[in-house]
């Protein structure tokens, strides 16, 4: 029997709404398998935390994770915390140093759930965004001077690393190659950023050699925003740079019904560290404490964590489950036009795993 050590990090706002909903699924789903155990220890980091004592983590956060075999994580950010501070407080002091370059995330249709273009199917709006998540334009580097005054000047350096845009390309083509269309676009804005965006574009052909079987193409990332909306069926795999991607995985969470079915995984390709799931949504803090939050993405994202651990069958079996309840209408929660609390969803896909529907 496995028994895989997993930390919950649940944040803020709805984010502890939606972890305790997956730790609750994945205890179903390692309790069915019978094959592997989740031992779940969850960290009370967040903004209250920050409030308290001036820090989101504890000091080393990131380095007590390490010996856990995965992370699950929730959301961070509150209404009396400007978001920058949040974002670098915990997410990306995580990310970082634990080399999770890779972020996935997966776009679907799930049945029953509408996309608000017309005439799309579950089998139509089927991609992988792959977005780099260590340098680019979010490498925090830049500065300001002469603050407040007419002549002030603020800048914000992209950086883009030969390494380390080649280590995503590699694992972009790499997993268009796993999918059954082999097919991958790569983002750019080659012809207005004419740096760091036309060493993607040279990369991405020079990866593309050891790919013979991949069919790939290069798109713009305005005119992406248009291809995405007008012909979605055309595309399988997109690779991003971290700015881009993030803009792009919010137009594709819309376009597959609603931001609270969206998951993302902040993977450690060389599983040097853990990886680190979570639904893409935010703390929202409209809804907090309402009991509303759709689960959804985090039920996938917990998904996503057992196909990462090497647990394929309980990842399908748990998606399977999933489908089966958004399938229904009075499983949506308000936010897909439904009036489902939390506990229903939750209860339900519970309800699936165990034989009981
Ligand atoms: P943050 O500042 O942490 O990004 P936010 O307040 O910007 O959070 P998001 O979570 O990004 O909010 O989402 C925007 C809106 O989408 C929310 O205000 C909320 O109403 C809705 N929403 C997001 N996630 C969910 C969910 N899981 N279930 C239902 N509605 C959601
Ligand atoms: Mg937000």
């Amino acid at each position: 029997m496995n028994n895989y050590k997993i930390a919950a990090i649940p944040g803020d706002g709805i984010g502890k709404e939606v972890v305790a909903a997956g730790v609750q699924v994945l205890d179903a789903v390692a309790r069915q398998s019978g094959t592997f155990e989740a031992d779940v220890t969850t960290f009370d980091w967040g903004s209250d935390r920050y409030k308290a004592t001036g820090s989101f983590m504890d000091e080393g956060g990131a380095e007590m994770l390490r010996p856990f075999d995965a992370i699950l994580f929730g959301a961070v950010g509150a209404p009396d915390v400007p978001d920058h501070v949040s974002l670098w407080g915990l997410r990306l002091a995580i990310c970082q140093p634990l080399d999770q370059y890779a972020n996935v995330r997966p776009t679907r249709v799930l049945p029953g759930i509408r996309s608000p273009l017309s005439n799309v199917g579950p089998d139509d709006l089927d991609w992988v965004i792959v977005r780099e998540n260590s340098e680019g334009e979010y490498a925090g580097q830049g500065g300001r001077s002469h603050r407040g005054l007419p002549q002030e000047i603020a800048t914000e350096v992209a950086i883009f690393t030969r390494a380390g845009v080649e280590r995503i390309m590699r694992f972009a083509f790499a997993l268009a190659d796993s999918r059954p269309r082999k097919l991958l676009t790569v983002v750019t804005k080659s012809n207005a950023q004419r740096y760091g965006m036309v060493m993607w574009d040279e990369i991405a052909a020079e990866v593309a050699k050891d790919f013979p079987d991949v069919t790939w193409d290069k798109m713009l990332v305005d005119a992406m925003t248009v291809r995405m909306t007008l012909n979605p069926r055309s595309l399988d795999t997109i690779v991003a740079s971290n700015l881009h991607a993030d803009i792009l995985s919010d137009l594709a969470a819309a376009l597959s019904g609603s931001i609270g079915v969206a998951p993302t995984a902040n993977i450690n390709p060389e599983k040097t560290a853990p990886s680190m799931f979570e639904p893409i949504h935010g703390s929202a803090f409209d809804i907090t404490g309402k009991g509303v939050a759709n689960p959804v993405a985090t039920f996938w994202t917990v998904a996503m964590m057992l196909e990462h651990l090497g647990e394929a069958a309980a990842a399908d079996r748990l998606m399977k489950a999933v489908e089966r309840v958004t399938a229904e209408s009075r499983f949506h929660t308000p936010d897909l036009g439904g009036t489902a609390r939390t506990q229903d969803v939750t209860r339900a896909v519970i309800a699936v795993l165990e034989g009981r529907n």
